[in-house]
């Protein structure tokens, strides 16, 4: 284990750079004790002095006559930067993203340009982003365009439904099994449709427009379909996108997407993850190959915008059988792929296990943007997380006009969100102050059942 010491006022951003380099690093208190050592000194002029291994690295950053969330916004950024410079010249290594360490590079491009800087020379040239990835930014800000633009007076409603049919071993969402959370399930049903029908009645009085509807989870086609029907009849509006995360195969029939198309449901995602059966059946994922064929034509025979979510790095899946996902996912021709690199999070079976992610996720993305591009799509959001293999990215490609709304509001901070049901979190963007005010739903369904009015309550005061 490698130690830092900082005196940095904001040390995660420290540590974060450096667990790019090594997974086990720790913060310390003891500069004796600490293998990498991080001081700040400040004036008009700030100078990050880093130093390890016997190497040394100083960034410097003048700070005179700006406010201070801009002041802090470039310490931080040149704190990361003299750790990541000196960090790359320890190990000879360097990061797709460079210094960055942000789940939002699209937003940050965003917020350079109003800073009246050429984003991506800032990239390139002073942050350390690769190449392909500056222009991976480059192209999702081109095909946003205009859509990448906030609307005051609006908001997106999420739904979350907790439940899934199994737990896949990578996953660390607090969803839990439906036949383990039965007698759950009518109660959180009841308890979400009052949180529903309030928030939608409140947005009312407020008069904030409600644009897009978003089912998440869990899998909220793990209900059945006269549940779906039931939560569904709260909303009496049409909103411009209705999506339902149908998410696993197994749980769609015709009976359910009859209920989401007469609700107004106009998208899908049906999530292979993977078009091999053995890594299914590895990653817990109880439904067949054959079941992602038949359940994809099933929706796009109710006329559904379908998205496919597909997860680079996923235990025993070589680069060949990554590569034969995609082209299996481009054959279908849905709307919309998304690829998720692999996260191992905490919560999740996989880091119970202390998984390794093979040192080729890197080539599977290579592979999906060139084979994605060459048939038609174009990357329309991207978001990255922590624990990422590679530290590198989840993109959403789209074919033309189809992106999901919801998601690049979300992604890039631009839509208010109200959020209902568990471990949802509702976000007011404070637009003036570059600053979001969230408010957090409980994250376990009995806590939600139990304390619904409270959540309500906080989420009101949030949106007055
Ligand atoms: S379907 Fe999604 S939410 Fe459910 S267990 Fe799998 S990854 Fe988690």
């Amino acid at each position: 284990m490698k130690l830092i010491y900082t005196d940095f006022p904001y040390p995660t951003e420290i540590h974060d750079v450096a667990k790019l380099f090594w997974d086990d690093t720790e913060l310390t208190d003891s500069p004796d004790s600490a293998q990498i050592c991080v001081r700040e000194q400040c004036g008009d002029v700030c100078c990050y002095y880093a130093r390890a291994f016997g190497k040394e690295h100083t960034e410097r950053v003048n700070i005179e006559g700006l406010n201070g969330l801009q002041q802090i916004r470039l310490r931080k950024r040149f704190a990361k930067l003299a750790i990541y410079n000196l960090l790359v010249s320890v190990t000879g290594k360097t990061m797709p993203w460079g210094s960055l360490t942000g789940i939002r590079p699209t937003k940050l491009a965003d917020q350079l340009s109003r800073e009246g800087l050429d984003w991506k020379s800032t990239f390139c040239d002073v942050l350390g982003v690769s190449a392909n990835r500056a222009q991976l930014v480059e192209d999702i800000l081109r095909t946003q365009g205009e859509l990448h633009r906030r609307k005051e007076g609006c908001a997106d409603l999420y739904v979350g439904i907790p439940f899934c049919v199994s737990r896949c071993s990578y996953c660390s969402f607090t969803s839990g099994e439906i036949t383990r959370l039965q007698k759950y399930v009518q109660p959180y049903i009841e308890a979400l449709k009052k949180d529903i029908s309030a928030t939608i009645a409140f947005a009312e009085k407020k008069g904030i427009r409600i644009v897009n509807v978003y089912f998440g989870g869990g899998t909220p086609t793990s209900l059945s379909a006269r549940q779906l029907d039931d939560i569904m009849n709260c909303i009496r509006f049409a909103p411009n996108e209705y999506t339902v995360e149908a998410g696993r195969p197994d749980t769609i029939d015709s009976e359910k997407l009859a209920v989401l198309r007469d609700h107004g449901v106009n998208r899908v995602s049906i999530n292979p993850q993977t078009f091999n059966q053995s890594v299914l059946d590895v990653i817990g994922r109880k439904h067949t190959v054959q079941d992602i064929y038949d359940k994809y034509e099933l929706a796009k025979s109710f006329g559904f915008v379908v998205n496919m979510d597909l997860i680079a790095g996923l235990p025993s899946e070589s680069c060949e059988m990554f590569y034969h996902s995609i082209d299996e996912a481009i054959a279908l021709d849905p709307d919309n792929i998304t690829v998720h690199t692999l996260a191992l999070k905490h919560g999740s079976k996989l880091k119970e296990q202390n998984y390794t992610v093979a040192s080729n996720v890197g080539l599977m993305l290579d592979y999906s943007r060139n084979n994605l591009y060459s048939a038609g799509y174009m990357p329309y959001y991207m978001y990255r997380q922590k624990y990422m293999a590679e530290n590198l990215e989840n993109v959403g490609y789209c074919k033309p006009n189809t992106p999901c709304l919801y998601n690049i509001g979300i992604m890039e901070e631009i839509s208010d969100i109200m959020a209902c049901g568990t471990n949802a979190i509702s976000k007011k963007i404070v637009s003036s102050e570059n600053r979001i005010e969230r408010s957090a739903n409980a994250k376990d369904v009995i806590t939600y059942i139990e304390r619904n009015e409270e959540y309500l309550d906080k989420k009101f005061q949030l949106f007055n």
